[in-house]
């Protein structure tokens, strides 16, 4: 399910947002398709099908929403916003695209738009060069608005119940395999008002030591870590919360790194103030795992941006200079995988405000024996 379909004001006002940073930009046109810019700026999301649907926008004139005839049905005209334009099954929607974007020297597509759809197109836009549409929507998508926070704050909340539940040794872990303990967490993503899982990690001992490990037939055992890491998409905004438990007894080597974890998560929310370039937000939750020799053992990113989508701008990472704004959303997740022994990740949503940063998880940090 897309977001829910907002005022129609909210989209000329996006829209005259994406206009002017076109001009910045020297961008000529942009063609939205499959993907979370097109819901964005209109609030209608594109059926991931075969059927081109495409909206056009021009920098000055009307935007065009191409779209196949027997879809028109499902779309919410936002007058002001854009034309419905409705193809017939035997039109050719990539030439109409073409006469509507002619003489365009500059076009930025979207990037989840299918490879299809712009070797379709490349014929019938001659001369033009291409860029991605994160340069002209992405700056405005990365600010969310007041009512975009408070849809990221209630998924946070939602998935908060179930790492409480979770944390009280509510959900049974011994005994079970991660798949269980996974599709279980998904069917609680789902009752806690989510419309869509996106993922439910459940990696138990060594298996945590892979960051994306995919929840198997492992039976989780007595005295291991179990990692957890799940959310979804509840009214078109998305969840993303990281917790570990230990089945019993809390192995010393494990309690050690943990206190580190925690401290450098506590340090990157803690310098995810306005202004702060996102590397830096890295750079200070990696040096406390540097500096107590964990180093070597995390191995990714210290946060991906949030929003329409679980993974988009702005990215927590080295060489990521981009000035944290006041409504950037993004995670906070460091981690420690010792490979074959076993991992740990404590991950928050946090966002950026005029008064420091706001993490929208609030479940308890520390490591829980259930
Ligand atoms: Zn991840
Ligand atoms: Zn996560
Ligand atoms: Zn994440």
């Amino acid at each position: 399910m897309s977001a829910p379909t907002l005022d129609t004001s909210v989209y000329l006002d996006r829209l005259a947002r994406v206009r002017s940073s076109m001009t910045e930009h020297d961008v000529d046109t942009v063609l939205l398709s499959v993907g979370h810019d097109l819901p964005y700026l209109t609030g209608y999301e594109a059926m991931p099908l075969e059927r081109l649907t495409m909206l056009v926008v021009p920098r000055e004139g009307d935007a065009k929403l191409l779209i196949p005839g027997l879809e028109a049905a499902r779309v919410t005209e936002q007058p002001g916003v854009f034309d419905l334009v409705p193809w017939a099954e035997t039109d050719d929607p990539s030439a109409m695209v073409g006469k509507l974007a002619a003489g365009s020297s500059r076009i930025a597509v979207g990037d989840q738009m299918w490879a299809r759809f712009l070797v379709e197109l490349l014929p019938h836009l001659p001369g033009a060069t291409f860029t991605r549409s994160v340069d002209v929507v992405g700056a405005l998508r990365m600010a969310k608005d007041a009512a975009e926070i408070a849809a990221l704050a209630a998924a946070g909340a939602a998935v908060d119940t179930i790492a409480g539940e979770l944390q009280r040794g509510e959900i049974p872990l011994v005994g079970k395999t991660e798949a269980e303990v996974s599709s279980y967490l998904g069917r609680r993503i789902v009752e806690e008002g989510h419309q869509r899982v996106n993922f439910a990690i459940v990696a138990a001992g060594e298996n945590a030591s892979s960051p994306h490990h995919h929840p198997g037939s492992r039976v989780i055992r007595e005295n291991e870590i179990v990692l957890c890491d799940f959310g979804g998409t509840m009214n078109g905004y998305c969840s993303d919360t990281t917790r570990c438990v230990v089945t019993g007894e809390i192995p010393s080597d494990i309690a050690e790194a943990y206190a580190v974890l925690y401290e450098a998560q506590a340090a990157g929310v803690a310098a995810a103030t306005a202004g702060t370039p996102c590397q830096d937000v890295d750079r200070a939750a990696r040096q406390i795992i540097d500096e107590a020799g964990y180093g070597e053992y995390f191995i990714h990113r210290t946060g991906h941006g949030i929003g329409l989508e679980a993974h988009e701008d702005p990215y927590i990472i080295e060489g990521n200079e981009l000035p944290l704004e006041v409504g950037h959303a993004f995670s906070v997740e460091p981690g420690i995988y010792i490979p074959g022994k076993w991992g740990m990740r404590l991950e928050d949503i946090a966002v950026t405000t005029d008064d420091g940063c706001r993490s929208l998880n609030n479940s308890d940090h520390n490591l829980i024996s259930v």
